[in-house]
């Protein structure tokens, strides 16, 4: 960025997490709505207001159907009853003749005339003692706010599928689901108030290749749809209204950038081997079976884990076998013959989906999450599995399971597989039967008892981004204590080596898919301690290539020597930097 800030500039600071540069207009998700104002109106203009009244109602009464048919065919009719509290208020007809009275006797708008009405209502339903009636005070506020908006021409929220022109997205937070929505073609970046590195909907920006800058603490708050802004998601500065100069400037950043780019990209084909001669496999994350392009295109070996819980978020059913095989086996072609990790189901933490009932819980990263899930809701493991077993036959398909924390969850889970094969061999449908099978370890737990762990599969993968929050009671999402999570903490370093020695005793091969494996300051650390492949974002590849290539394995040794004796995070990162930018000072310019 530029090395200072010109007059007329606004800039704040948050987390980079997802870098490139982007400007535009902002638009500001989930605020409240401008105040209402009150106007006086002429005779003449009554019967118009009425009218624009009527129509608004309707309107809404469409748009509750709609949501109420969703929710019916989705979670059931019992939730979808819910709605018809809503109807209900746009059927009152003591409600709605004391609005028309108002602006014909007031002479004042439909808008003025409604709010008056029905929040006088709803202040004397809240006050009352009876839950039930105060209950109904919350409907009538919805009800209120959806007409309001009709009546405004307000967009209820904007619809992220369907945004109607380039905009910066800016908002408190972004749920994982809101992110996965998110029209790439027209979302030129994104800014939240909260969030850090490791959120989902980080990795999501990251994976979307959209410039995201998170922790900006209230910006949601600062801001108005429609400003100027330019985004610096390398840096991580979100800059209000900037001036030409500052304009200028950031110009002559993206060319320096386009230039360090297609360095990156003229070693697309070469592999991912240190000077002296070590070869790494280098593999790409991805969550949805058309990302297997940027997999080709960023010249990775594979795919090193392939969430799959984005098949469920925002749909109205839970993707069933045909549908789910149809994925897996669309990414298993595309790649054939590189290996692709399907990691099964992982949801809970912060990924929940609208259909499932899926309890609210004080700690949903430490409660019913991942395999968890699995292990208990049969019928969608069964489904899951069958799936990328059938889709084993068409390419070189790898099985992992997120979040194992103990061997008798891996043993579960194994003989849940054997199961399913032996269902599918009687119904004669082919699959792999070699296809290797590999465990998550992201808990302490796993660590520990990886040496048993490694008797059961043939891989591991060191879900960092879980690991870390886990060992060092630092939550991922959290922007407050994002200072504390430390991905060069001795006790992270010393729990990979753990895990790569245990596995290595029993050939099992050990990959890291978190998103330490896509920082290139941390590859040498990485490669130093043993990890076999690292598996990151598509965009991030060609990054952690530049690096491995201009790196000797025997440095990287002595960088992991060193970091195992050390008790300091600071001074193991600072190593880490005086490494890797020494051997590739190019690629840490942020200029
Ligand atoms: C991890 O925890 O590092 C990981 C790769 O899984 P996720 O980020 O999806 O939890
Ligand atoms: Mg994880």
């Amino acid at each position: 960025m530029p090395e200072t800030p010109h007059s007329g500039d606004k800039s704040f600071r948050g987390i980079p997490v997802s870098a490139g540069i982007c400007r535009g207009k902002i638009l500001v998700l989930g605020r409240t709505r401008p105040a209402i104002a009150k106007l006086q109106l002429s005779d003449a203009a009554l019967t118009e207001e009425v009218n624009r009244l009527e129509k608004a109602l309707v309107q809404t009464r469409h748009e509750i159907l709609e949501i109420q048919r969703k929710v019916s065919t989705g979670m059931g009719a019992q939730e979808g009853s819910i709605f018809d509290a809503h109807l209900l208020v746009l059927e009152d007809r003591t409600l709605i003749d004391e609005v028309l009275r108002v602006i014909q006797e007031q002479k004042v708008n439909a808008e003025h005339a409604f709010h008056t009405v029905a929040e006088r209502y709803a202040t004397t339903l809240s006050a009352v003692e009876d839950d039930y009636l105060r209950e109904r005070a919350t409907d009538m506020r919805d009800v209120t706010t959806r007409v309001l908006n009709n009546l405004q021409g307000l967009d209820e929220e904007a619809d992220l599928r369907h945004l109607k022109e380039p905009c910066i997205i800016i908002s408190h937070d972004l749920t994982p689901s809101n992110t996965a929505q998110l029209d790439k073609r027209h979302v030129l970046g994104f800014a939240t108030d909260v969030g850090s590195k490791t959120s989902h909907t980080a990795i999501m920006a990251r994976s979307l290749r959209i410039p995201a800058v998170v922790g900006l603490k209230d910006i949601s708050g600062q801001v108005e749809t429609g400003q100027y802004a330019l985004l610096d998601g390398l840096n991580g500065v979100l800059i209000l209204n900037p001036s030409d100069q500052t304009l200028y400037e950031y110009g002559q950043i993206i060319l320096r950038q386009a230039t360090r780019q297609q360095r990156l990209r003229d070693l697309l084909s070469e592999p991912a081997v240190t000077l002296d001669g070590h070869r790494v496999l280098l593999s790409a994350n991805i969550e949805q079976a058309a990302d297997a392009e940027q997999v080709k295109a960023n010249g990775a070996d594979g795919v090193g884990l392939f969430r799959t819980e984005y098949l469920f978020l925002n749909r109205e059913h839970l993707p069933g076998e045909e549908q789910q095989y149809q994925s897996y086996r669309e990414a298993a072609a595309a790649l054939k013959p590189l290996p692709v990790v399907i990691r099964t189901l992982d949801l809970g933490g912060d990924k929940f989906l609208a259909h499932m009932q899926m309890p609210t819980e004080l700690n949903p990263f430490l409660g019913w999450r991942a395999i968890r899930i699995s292990l208990q809701e049969r019928d969608i493991f069964r489904a899951q599995l069958r799936a990328i077993l059938r889709a084993s036959a068409e390419g070189n398909l790898k099985v992992m399971y997120p979040m194992i924390s103990g061997l008798d969850e891996l043993k579960q889970a194994n003989a849940l597989l054997e199961e399913y094969k032996a269902e599918l061999r009687q119904e004669k449908i082919p699959f792999d039967e070699n296809m290797e099978v590999g465990a998550m370890i992201e808990t302490p737990s796993a660590v520990m008892v990886a040496d048993s762990l490694a008797k059961h599969v043939k891989f591991f993968s060191l879900g960092t981004n879980d690991l870390i929050q886990y060992s060092l009671a630092v939550d991922r999402m959290n922007e407050k204590i994002a200072h504390l999570y430390e991905p060069t903490h001795p006790a992270i370093v010393r729990l990979i080596k753990i895990t790569v020695d245990a596995a290595h005793k029993r050939g099992v091969r050990v990959s890291v898919c978190g998103e330490m494996a896509g920082d290139p300051v941390l590859t040498p650390l990485l490669l130093g301690l043993g990890v076999d492949e690292l598996s990151t974002a598509p965009s991030l590849v060609p990054s952690v290539k530049f690096v491995i290539r201009r790196l000797k394995l025997s440095e990287a040794r002595e960088l992991a020597a060193f970091a195992l004796e050390c008790e300091s995070a600071a001074e193991i990162l600072a190593r880490c930097q005086e490494l890797t930018w020494g051997i590739a000072p190019s690629l840490f310019e942020t200029k």
